[in-house]
């Protein structure tokens, strides 16, 4: 059984912050802040270069790789890490494109994130000719699955609402219709468990910023599935995903497996601050991580709603069908959250009207949301949004 005790004190949180935006930038693990002052003392101030191999800077991306791989059900050696989501989101498409040559069109879905989106309409406009990037409702994915599709790319839970696909439910439709699958991870990894090598999934990435931990801009990661490890192509051939980086040839060949999608110089001190978040992860059961946040989320929806009766929830009400998020709708939803924020709880908006509440048990309990319940009823019922202040937009919301 997870200590979940153990696990917040491990994370530096401000006083008087109750932080329920880990879903979109996890806080700072207290070790990190050493750690990365160690490295950067010892490693790179003492051992200079020579800390590629004294220090093992070179193997952090893989070794990285399976430690979240562990908490994706990857198969080990088949996840590195590198770059951020977007360029990870634009790799695996062009790989799994790749490997369904006779076919045109990339489905997803107008819940995906934007950038998911965008580099998908680069890319295809870059191979040029009859590539399509269609785009379909979440509901209407099912159906959208037929024998035209080359890649279904989805991100498994929606930023806004919270709602869940049914990974291995979609895959296996998609097999069955000769689909190879890309899934974006980045509001799963480390929010619940998730199964790739059961669900089969030929492609998947994610970032480790979010419920992760690893700190503004840690790198993302990419999995390929075993089957596909030796043959998919990688379309950004940087030199260290060759085979022989340091052999300088002037012929790209392809590295062993996911080594190959590898493609510049590792960010060294974002990894380590991230070997740091993942020190804590090895003491957590995500089994356990995804039991406290359904309690979590459950006491949050069932305290909003007994107490703001504006509010409408936009999240699916099953927790089964939903991430570690809770999303609630509210015209002067920015102004609430700026007003929540003033009084210490951080959540964060996203246009045009849904307040997003994360829930982490690593650091957040019980006791943290029944204060942001009663601070958000509080502001609710005495209508304290209500300032020219809370309406300004900032760049970040
Ligand atoms: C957060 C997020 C991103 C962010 O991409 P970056 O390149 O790391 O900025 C991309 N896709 C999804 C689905 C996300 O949730």
């Amino acid at each position: 059984m997870t200590d979940f005790a153990a696990t917040k004190a491990m994370f530096d949180l401000p006083k008087g912050v109750l932080y329920l935006d880990g879903n979109s930038l996890g806080p700072l693990p207290r070790a990190a802040q050493a750690r990365v002052q160690e490295m950067m003392a010892d490693e790179w101030g003492q051992m200079l270069i020579t800390g590629w191999n004294k220090a093992g800077w070179m193997a952090l991306p893989t070794g990285l790789g399976d430690r979240i791989g562990r908490l994706i059900g990857a198969e080990p050696g088949h996840v590195v890490m590198g770059d951020t989501l977007s360029i990870k989101v634009y790799q695996a498409l062009a790989s799994a494109l790749e490997l369904n040559p006779d076919r045109k069109v990339v489905l997803s879905d107008n819940g995906n994130f934007p950038t998911d989106l965008y580099m998908a309409d680069g890319l295809l406009r870059s191979l040029g000719g009859d590539y399509e990037l269609r785009v379909v409702d979440p509901e209407a994915v099912e159906d959208a699955i037929t024998d035209e599709i080359a890649v279904l790319m989805l991100t498994e839970v929606d930023y806004r609402t919270g709602r869940l696909h049914d990974m291995k439910r979609l895959t296996e439709k998609a097999h069955a219709q000769g689909v190879l699958t890309n899934w974006d991870l980045a509001h799963s990894a480390g929010a619940f468990p998730v199964d790739l090598a059961g669900c089969k999934a030929d492609f998947a990435v994610g970032c480790t910023y979010k419920y992760l931990n690893g700190g503004p801009g840690a790198p993302a990661f990419i999995y390929v599935a075993p089957r596909h490890a030796d043959t998919a192509r990688p379309a950004l051939s940087g030199w260290l995903g060759h085979e022989a980086p340091f052999a300088f040839d002037l012929d790209y060949r392809p590295g062993e497996g996911i080594e190959r999608m590898r493609v510049g110089t590792p960010p060294v001190i974002q990894l380590t601050a991230l070997t740091s978040a993942m020190d804590v992860w090895d003491m957590a059961d995500i089994a356990d991580v995804r039991a406290k946040s359904v309690e979590l989320t459950e006491l949050f929806i069932a305290g909003v709603e007994a107490t703001c009766p504006e509010l409408q929830l936009a999240s699916p009400r099953d927790p089964a069908l939903r991430g570690s998020q809770v999303s609630f709708r509210f015209q002067e939803g920015y102004a609430v959250m700026q007003a929540l924020i003033a009084r210490g709880v951080i959540g964060d908006f996203r246009a045009p009207d849904i307040m997003r509440f994360g829930f982490t048990p690593l650091y957040i309990d019980e006791s943290d949301v029944q204060g942001a319940v009663d601070i958000l009823a509080d502001i609710m019922t005495n209508r304290l949004w209500d300032k020219p202040e809370y309406k300004i937009r900032q760049k970040v919301t």
